[in-house]
């Protein structure tokens, strides 16, 4: 897929200075912005990748500061809110940003903020 998009944006630049050498004002404004949206399309197939590459160990990291961080998030301490039911490792799911903790009695899904405060 992204790839594919990898092609179309190199085509798109080919193009686009084609275009651009070609002249003429209607052709320097087509140029432009054949030139430009192979630019986007670049710009976005490595944001993701960029993103697919760090995410794991970002993922990882964040875990291990959490769970043996400061100590204060020890697993007994981990409940629902919701029903007060004990959490487990399994009901806690990393995501960009924070840990998501669902609960498997209630099913309630609650967040896991940097400083919980409970
Ligand atoms: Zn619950």
């Amino acid at each position: 897929m992204e790839s594919v998009i990898l092609f179309v944006a190199i085509f798109l630049m080919l193009l686009g200075v084609i275009f651009l050498i070609a002249a003429g004002a209607q052709n320097l404004a087509t140029g432009v912005a054949l030139v430009l949206m192979a630019v986007v399309l670049i710009a976005f197939v490595y944001r993701s990748k960029r993103m697919e590459a760090s995410k794991p160990t970002l993922v990882t990291q964040n875990f291990n500061v959490t769970m043996s961080g400061s100590g204060q998030m020890e697993k007994k301490e981990l409940m629902c809110k919701s029903c007060g039911a004990p959490l487990a490792d399994d009901d806690l799911k990393v995501v960009q940003g924070g840990v998501l903790l669902t609960c498997p009695y209630c099913g309630t899904i609650s967040s896991l903020e940097e400083s919980p405060k409970w």
